[in-house]
């Protein structure tokens, strides 16, 4: 054993460093809490996606079948994701989300930068939102999850977050818990953008930890643009 892997031994018996997804140990001058093993069995969304959403289209084609079926179905221009949301990533997220791991966030934020440096038009970006939580929720947590992603991400690409612009308007109850239709009713709606004039004619970069049926990044982005925005793309974590 080399006398750094020595010390560091040493240092993990004071300081333990241990994956957050696998529970192996880690350096513990590492700053990451995900192992390289770990992050290389992600289920990376990568090869062609669709233009639109970012669905993965093993196939081939331009656009998925729903934003081809229904083009206006979502009002974000274009959307791109790190991750689908299954396996490790799932179980990950959920202790990042309802398990106290803010500091996951860290390693998130890292990886949705390396998706944005992929996307030429993320380079367009003015300023980042993050997908607001309902106050509540907000206050059980601690944190709002989306906020934490979006300032890794603006520490890294130098574009700033704009708080205070985009709002939720009414408590709605948990999306986990219902249907896709009722998701979509309890979403819409629900959001309200004050103080215009820092959206007018900007693009906007939504941030968020997880989409599902795309209902909550289409509302935010459907506010953003009566409120002005030129254009408005997404970015989250994983997908679903
Ligand atoms: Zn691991
Ligand atoms: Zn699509």
């Amino acid at each position: 054993m080399s006398m750094r892997n020595f010390l560091l031994r040493i240092i993990n018996l004071f300081y333990p460093n241990t994956c957050s997804s696998c529970g192996e140990d880690l350096h513990a001058l590492l700053k990451t809490k995900i192992c390289d093993k770990c992050k290389k069995a992600f289920p990376a969304i990568k090869g062609l996606v669709c233009q639109k959403c970012g669905m993965p289209l093993p196939d081939g084609g331009e656009f998925c079948y729903m934003c081809r079926k229904y083009p206006r179905e979502h009002n974000f221009d274009k959307m791109r994701s790190v991750y689908l949301y299954k396996n490790n990533v799932r179980k990950l997220i959920l202790k990042f989300k309802y398990s106290n791991r803010a500091f996951l966030a860290k390693d998130f934020g890292l990886f949705m930068y390396e998706t944005m440096k992929n996307y030429s038009f993320y380079d367009e970006t003015d300023f980042m939102i993050p997908v607001p939580l309902n106050i509540l929720r907000r206050i059980k947590r601690g944190y709002n999850q989306a906020e934490l992603l979006a300032e890794v991400l603006s520490l890294k690409s130098n574009v700033p977050v704009l708080k205070n612009v985009l709002f939720r308007k009414k408590i709605t109850k948990q999306q986990f818990k219902l249907s896709k239709i009722e998701r979509a009713k309890n979403i819409k709606d629900s959001f309200s953008v004050k103080n215009n004039e820092f959206v007018k004619d900007k693009i906007i970069l939504l941030i968020d930890d997880i989409a599902t049926t795309l209902a909550t990044i289409s509302a935010c982005s459907l506010v953003l643009k009566r409120a002005g925005a030129k254009k408005v793309y997404a970015l989250t974590f994983a997908r679903d």
